[in-house]
């Protein structure tokens, strides 16, 4: 009895000192990781290459810069239009159109059976916190869904978006000023935000530079407006940069959508080698030769900022996508 008592005694006691040793362990070994994606709408690869980009050339000094693709393979069941909408389904879902039924900008029919990362973090860890700072409303409401019981019916914690539906303080003028004077507030939102909460996920979405391209194509506008873009990611690295300053672990991932034709600089749509070009800055380092060679697709994001988040995803969605994390593995992997 007595001998059997001072066993329990022992397990107890080891058990207390375990939970006492683990607990600091923890919170002192591994840090808050985050994550935030930027899509800067529209900009072809060698624009980005040729305009002078300070803050996005900061956030690849940090980690890494390379050309990437959208579209699918042409002539094949993935291949996808290069076309907005579709191309950020493609990015939260990690799955190109033939599977998350996104084709165009309107009289969207998402197929939510491919869960996209705010669905897979939310129900991996409700506490966790996410957010969206966007310039076009149907981000949240229509291609993650939220609140729909067929995309999983989840809340992003925090929304700053729908301001293009005020004509009152966001006039429409021919230039499309309108979208830039967006663009400044959901970027100076979405930096103070992340500055002083320091959310888990967050989707930046700014539209200027797809506009410039539209109106004026190549030329002394659109560069402008990267310029002016690459100015709003400074921001949001800056607060990056305070959180990290803090001892959280952030992956910042800056991107566009499409290209644009060749020709003028004006379209895009189709399956041309500019259309198709995309580009991805990074802060992380440990980037495969898939990202490094250029070889990286836009369906690779996902499974890069949930390898980083270390998301459990579920079996089932992880095995549905198309693309492959871009980050090397760690050790913790
Ligand atoms: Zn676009």
């Amino acid at each position: 009895m007595r001998t059997l008592f001072r066993v329990l005694a022992t397990v107890a006691a080891s058990a207390v000192l375990t939970a006492a040793c683990a607990l600091p362990l923890a919170r002192g070994s591994e840090p808050a990781r985050k994550a935030v994606f930027i899509i800067l709408d529209g900009i072809p690869a060698d624009v980005v290459e040729r305009v002078s980009t300070p803050a996005i050339d900061a956030v690849a000094a940090a980690g890494g810069y390379a050309r990437a693709h959208v579209g699918g393979t042409i002539g094949a069941p993935t291949e996808t239009p290069t076309v907005s909408a579709p191309g950020y389904m493609s990015l939260i879902t990690g799955t190109w159109a033939y599977k998350h039924n996104v084709r165009g900008n309107s009289n969207q029919a998402p197929n939510y059976a491919y869960w996209n990362l705010f669905r897979i973090v939310e129900l991996a860890d409700s506490t966790k916190r996410t957010a969206i700072f966007s310039t076009w409303l149907d981000n949240r409401t229509v291609l993650i869904g939220e609140g729909r019981a067929d995309a999983g019916n989840i809340r992003l914690d925090h929304a700053v978006d729908g301001f293009e539906l005020d004509t009152v303080a966001y006039p429409h003028d021919a230039a499309h000023a309108w979208v830039l004077a967006i663009d400044e507030r959901v970027s100076r939102e979405a930096a103070a935000y992340i500055a002083e909460q320091g959310p888990d996920l967050s989707w930046v979405y700014l539209q200027h530079t797809d506009d410039a391209g539209h109106a004026y194509g190549d030329g002394a506008a659109m560069d402008d407006a990267v310029r002016r873009a690459d100015a709003m990611v400074g921001r949001i690295w800056d607060a990056v940069r305070k959180r990290e300053s803090m001892g959280e672990q952030w992956m910042m991932v800056v991107t566009t959508d499409h290209g644009r034709d060749a020709r003028t600089g004006k379209g895009h749509g189709g399956q041309s080698e500019r259309e198709r070009t995309t580009w991805i800055a990074t802060n992380q380092h440990a980037l495969s030769p898939r990202f490094t060679s250029g070889a990286a697709a836009i369906v690779d994001i996902a499974p890069s900022i949930l390898q980083h988040l270390r998301v459990a995803v579920p079996t089932a969605v992880a095995n549905a996508m198309d693309g492959v994390s871009f980050l090397k593995p760690s050790p913790r992997d």
